[in-house]
């Protein structure tokens, strides 16, 4: 598979808002493979960026929290802004289910901030419903108001009517849960008439939320109507998540009893009960426990009323209890990704430093030489080598030849730091060391550079080397006098020609001279 191709696969999985969790994880699994033998990081980000949302959408919210972490960074990283607004929508979802509307809205709002004309068309309405919903989360529904329509427009003006079709869902429910019931009717309304005009069925999930609108208007037999639809349209329908039907009888119950048919209500929600207990819904069942209480009372049952109402009150206190500590976990998982990246970094930073001295490495000199020599047309570097070193291992000791390195490093980068703020010194090894300074004419870098040498001459060595003196020779070169393959082995030459002439000093005589 080509990186088109393997593009357009993905895109598939990103811009869709339907789809069976389970089997399109193993797909997004696939791609991120195929991305790995592409070699294109940006094709693996965004397999792994939709493994993090299927998997959310499959209940593991603490998972899929880990995984967006390192993929929101990565994509921060290398600009990849597209990605980047589809990480935060991400986000925003985890935060919601985390039941943090604030984390949920700031997230929301990046992700349409962000997006711009290499934005698909599914993404500028997507990301605005999912703004518009959060700020319904938040209690702002007339700024949620606002949105849904601006995303509807959009729907249109791009010709997407089954997007239409999904915000104006989102909308009714956001007005509905407002407690805003005529206006979710209204809108609720405008959903099966676009439905009609465009020959679309409606799904379960779109019927459960006019059921509840129609209950909320108190038009139970309407909306028992629409339940036994939704729930025969479930069974015949594609796979829904493992809440939905259990959702829908609860929903049924609600409109039996508006419609005092309690027989059928207390059969509807006993078959909720028994899904809910058998696949541990913990959260649909403590509202089956609520319309127990209520159905009770409906019926003039008020002592059993009250007792199913603690039972509420109970697994009420407790799942939310629970979701607590799943939010702690997932908090906590988000604060490990961190903190595993912080030490990223410092391992990073510690691979580009000598231990000994503390200064640069050769590592970090040949990850940085190549973009100066780009971008700089006047660099220039300069080979620093101690004299007669060996003598102060020799006649001292090792040790006091390391303390000699280590206090010629603190003399390179202090007096170094003098001259220019760009500039910096590396330790490429034993006792040599490599400076870059930004452009600068030679002879100016030489009379620089010789200032550093006469300071290490002076320094006050005594004490460590009981009278040996420390002193460097300096080769020189700049990309001003020569090819950007030669600057080092130039200044290399350089060095040489400052052995050679009887040391301690700074050598620049360019490429005529080493090239003798
Ligand atoms: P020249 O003036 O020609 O540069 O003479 P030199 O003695 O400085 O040069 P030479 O290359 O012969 O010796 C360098 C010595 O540096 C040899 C090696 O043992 C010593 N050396 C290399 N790395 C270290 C280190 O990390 N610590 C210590 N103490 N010595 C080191
Ligand atoms: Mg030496
Ligand atoms: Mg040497």
């Amino acid at each position: 598979m080509d990186a088109e191709s393997l593009s357009a696969a993905l895109l598939e999985l990103e811009d869709e808002i339907n789809w069976d969790a389970a089997a399109m994880l193993d797909r997004a699994v696939r791609l991120e493979r195929q991305a790995h033998l592409l070699g294109d990081e940006l094709l693996a980000a965004r397999a792994r960026l939709s493994q993090a949302n299927l998997r959310m959408r499959a209940g593991d919210v603490a998972g899929a929290a880990q995984r967006i972490w390192k993929v929101h960074q990565w994509a921060v990283d290398h600009g990849a802004r597209q990605l980047t607004a589809r990480t935060h929508l991400v986000w925003s979802n985890i935060h919601r289910h985390l039941g943090d509307p604030a984390q949920c809205l700031e997230h929301a709002v990046l992700s349409v901030e962000l997006l711009d004309e290499t934005a698909t068309d599914h993404m500028r309405i997507w990301h605005r419903v999912k703004l518009a919903d959060a700020l319904a989360f938040s209690h702002s529904i007339d700024a949620a108001r606002h949105r849904f329509e601006q995303a509807e427009r959009l729907a249109i003006e791009h010709g997407r009517p089954d997007l239409r079709l999904a915000v104006l869902n989102n909308f009714a429910y956001a007005e509905y849960t407002a407690g805003n019931h005529e206006m979710a009717e209204r809108v609720a309304q405008r959903l099966q008439q676009h439905a009609a005009e465009h020959g679309f069925e409606l799904d379960a999930s779109l019927l459960d939320t006019i059921g509840l609108i129609e209950i909320g208007r108190g038009r139970f037999a309407e909306a028992v109507h629409t339940l036994e639809v939704c729930i025969e349209r479930h069974r015949t329908g594609r796979e829904d998540d493992a809440d939905a039907l259990p959702e829908y009888l609860l929903t049924l119950a609600q409109a039996q009893r508006g419609l005092r048919a309690y027989d059928r209500a207390q059969a509807s929600l006993d078959a909720s009960r028994d899904l809910c207990l058998a696949r541990e819904l913990g959260d649909v069942l403590v509202r089956v426990h609520q319309e127990q209480a209520e159905l009770h009372a409906a019926r003039g049952e008020f002592d059993r009323a009250y007792e199913v109402h603690k039972i509420f009150f109970a697994a009420f206190t407790s799942l939310h209890s629970r979701q607590r500590e799943a939010q702690a976990r997932t908090r906590q998982a988000l604060f490990e990704t961190a903190e595993a990246r912080q030490e990223a970094e410092r391992f990073r930073e510690q691979a580009r430093r000598d231990p000994l001295t503390g200064l640069r490495n050769r590592r970090y000199l040949d990850e940085q030489l190549p973009g100066l020599i780009d971008t700089d047309p006047g660099l220039v570097v300069a080979i620093v080598d101690l004299d007669h070193f060996k003598r102060i291992n020799d006649q001292l000791s090792h040790d006091v030849g390391d303390q000699v390195l280590v206090q010629v490093a603190k003399l390179l980068e202090t007096e170094l730091a003098a001259i220019s703020k760009e500039a910096f010194v590396a330790r490429l090894g034993g006792e040599e060391f490599v400076m870059v300074l930004p452009g600068r004419p030679l002879s100016q870098a030489a009379e620089e550079l010789d200032t550093i040498r006469r300071a290490v001459r002076r320094y006050d060595w005594a004490t460590l080397t009981r009278g040996l003196p420390v002193t460097i020779s300096v080769g020189l070169s700049g990309l001003a006098e020569t090819e950007s393959d030669n600057l080092l082995s130039l200044a290399d030459r350089n060095l040489y020609a400052a052995k050679h002439a009887g040391r301690d000093q700074v050598v620049h005589r360019g490429t005529h001279a080493a090239a003798a």
